[in-house]
Formats: C-alpha cells, structure tokens, sequence
C-alpha cells in the first residue's frame, strides 16, 4: 500500500455511500495488475465493467485549487508532488491500454457532483 494513499478517507466513504445508496456495488482494495507489470489500487473498481475510480488527496496529487504550496523544505514537496502526478498518469495509462475505464475524482468535490459522473461512467464503460 502507499504510505502517501490514507484509505477510508471522509470525502471516499462519503462518495461510497452515495454510490451504494443508488445501486451500484463495487469492490474496494480491488488490485489491477495492467499489463505492463504495473499495480494499481483503485479506491472504487467495478471490476464487471473495467472502471476504476481514484479518489485523489488535493494535497498529494497537487489539485490547483486546494494543492498547497508548503514554504518549509519546498523542494521536497513540489518534487514529491509531481512525482505522485507523474505517477498517475503513467497508471492512468497503463490501466486504459488494459482495457479499464479511469475515471479521477478530487477529495474536494461534493459526492452530489462526484456520484453521477461515477454513475454515468459505470453505465458507458459496460457497453464498451
Ligand atoms: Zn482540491
């Protein structure tokens, strides 16, 4: 697991609890290996369908909102951030060439906003 990746975070459990109140089932802790030997570990999967959900930390995968800019060992940080970016889009694309559907989500987003954009990838990403 990531040290960086804090599981069963408020905003996570809030969008699960969305989801599932509307129908949909889902795995956590779900592990994808793509095809080019890499490990993903979407917070939400729907394994049936081959979409994976990431629940992104504004402070982690650097959002431009909410990402701040830390003045203590700045360096380190900016670094540490663009390789957690550099990092998801290097496993967003593993997991498409795969054949997954990935859909991002910040932790900033209300599940309101979040949910149907889930909902709405689940349905297109069963008929691919
Ligand atoms: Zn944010």
């Amino acid at each position: 697991m990531r040290a960086n990746r804090k599981r069963d975070t408020g905003p996570e459990m809030r969008l699960r609890r969305w989801l599932h109140a509307r129908g949909l089932r889902y795995r956590v802790n779900y592990v994808i290996h793509t095809d080019d030997g890499r490990m993903a570990r979407p917070d939400i999967a729907l394994p049936s369908r081959r979409l994976a959900v990431f629940i992104d930390g504004c402070f982690w995968h650097g959002c431009s909102a909410h990402g701040t800019n830390p003045r203590t060992n700045s360096v380190y940080w900016t670094a540490k951030i663009d390789g957690n970016k550099s990092r998801d889009l290097r496993d967003n694309e593993a997991l498409r060439e795969s054949g997954w559907v990935v859909l991002r989500i910040w932790e900033h987003e209300a599940a309101d906003d979040a949910g149907p954009r889930v909902l709405k990838a689940a349905r297109f990403a069963g008929h691919l």
